[in-house]
This record gives C-alpha cells, structure tokens and sequence, in this order.
C-alpha cells in the first residue's frame, strides 16, 4: 500500500488526545515528502546525521525528533533545529543537550527515557535512577531544557500481558512524576510502535512512534 494510504488509515484510528511521529529512519526524502504532502508534519529519525541531512533537504516546517540512542559528541548537529529528543537516558546527554541549546540560544524539549523493557539492549533510566535525579533537579541548572515528559520502549515480544504491564509501568510513572510539579510542562508519555502502539494508547500513551507501519519494512 502506499505511505499516504497507511499513513491515512493510522490517522483515522489514533485519538485526538495522540500525537503521531512518523518514523522515517533509514528511508529516502521522496517516502518523507510523500507523508509530508498527505499532511503529517512530525517525524523521528535514530542518527542525528540523518536526521539532519533530511532536515537541511526538506521542507523547514517539519518538527525533527530524535528518537535514537544519543552520541553526545554529535548533538551540536542537531541543536540549532530539533523538535525534541526522546531517548535522554544519561546525565551526560542532559549536560551535553544543555550546553549545545544555549549556544543556540534555544531551549530544547526533552524527555527522559526510561528502562521498562526485560530486554538489557533497551536503554533508559531504572526508576530509582530517575526519582535520585529528580530529587536534584533543582540544583542542576538545566536551565535551556525543557522536560516535558518519559518515553519508553516495551519488550520485543507478542506476549501482550508483558507489553501492558510494561507500559502500564511507565504510565504511572509519568503521572507520579506530574503531581510532583516539578516541570511547568510535563504532558508527553511516549511509548507505542507500529507492533504495539494501541496497547500502548491503553495504556495512557499519548505520542506514538510508527515506522514500518507507514513506510514499509526497513532494509539495513
Ligand atoms: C525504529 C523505532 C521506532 C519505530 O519502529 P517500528 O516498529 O518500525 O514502528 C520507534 N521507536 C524507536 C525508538 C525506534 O528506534
């Protein structure tokens, strides 16, 4: 089927209250144009490289997110123009992120991602590790991000019961971590791809990640 038509039919089932980022990640500009024209706007890619050759080569009203595992060495390429970064799971990304956005005199939309999956291969803050740094953030002068929410990937797996307990897991979180106001905007829980994204709205996502879903399977 055709990028627009999936793209269309996934639209059609998402709920208002659920933003889409299409993930183009390994795919040309022509597929990203293609999806563009049927009129989504936001994208992800995992290689800031990419992402930033794609950003340089398309239309300046796509919102760019980077939903990859971060190289602190490479975010000064993507600081003067991306919408916001999922996969923050470090502190050293956080200092890096900050530093690179007041360069630019921006403040940079971040969300801290969070190890929920069985998996080792899956990046992320533990929760203990989160609520420490939550517990300082005052005293960390984060001052050119801003942290709007969690993102989180499930378990590779087709056992449904382990892929909402796991998002389940996240979303409470998410709303623990709000009441404590600590962020003047905390309202981004992303998790959801294409095998597992209406869980995932279930379970209280609100911003899903689909690639393979809209633009085919990937080559490698
Ligand atoms: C590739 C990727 C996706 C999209 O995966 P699909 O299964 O193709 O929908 C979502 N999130 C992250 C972090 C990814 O790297």
């Amino acid at each position: 089927m055709a990028i627009s038509d999936n793209l269309r039919s996934i639209v059609t089932e998402l709920p208002d209250s659920v933003t889409l980022v299409a993930v183009s990640k390994t795919k040309p500009n022509e597929d990203v144009l293609e999806a563009y024209q049927a009129g989504q706007r936001i994208f992800g890619e995992n290689k800031i490289q990419e992402m930033t050759a794609k950003y340089e080569a398309l239309p300046k009203d796509i919102q760019w997110h980077m939903i990859g595992h971060i190289q602190t060495n490479k975010v000064k390429y993507m600081a003067p123009y991306v919408s916001l970064v999922h996969g923050c799971d470090r502190e050293k990304v956080l200092k890096e992120i900050n530093k690179e956005a007041a360069k630019n005199n921006r403040i940079i939309n971040c969300l801290l991602q969070v190890h929920i999956a069985e998996e080792d291969t899956k990046f992320g803050f533990s929760k203990e590790e989160l609520m420490e740094l939550l517990g300082q953030w005052d005293k960390k002068n984060y001052s050119s991000i801003n942290v709007v929410g969690l993102m989180g990937m499930a378990t590779n797996t087709d056992q449904i019961e382990q892929v909402k307990k796991e998002f389940s897991t996240l979303s409470a979180l998410f709303e623990e971590i709000k009441e404590k106001q600590i962020f003047r905007e905390f309202n981004v829980l992303s998790m959801g791809m294409s095998g597992d994204y209406l869980t995932a709205i279930e379970c209280g996502s609100t911003m899903v990640r689909i690639g393979s879903s809209i633009f085919g399977s990937r080559n490698y």
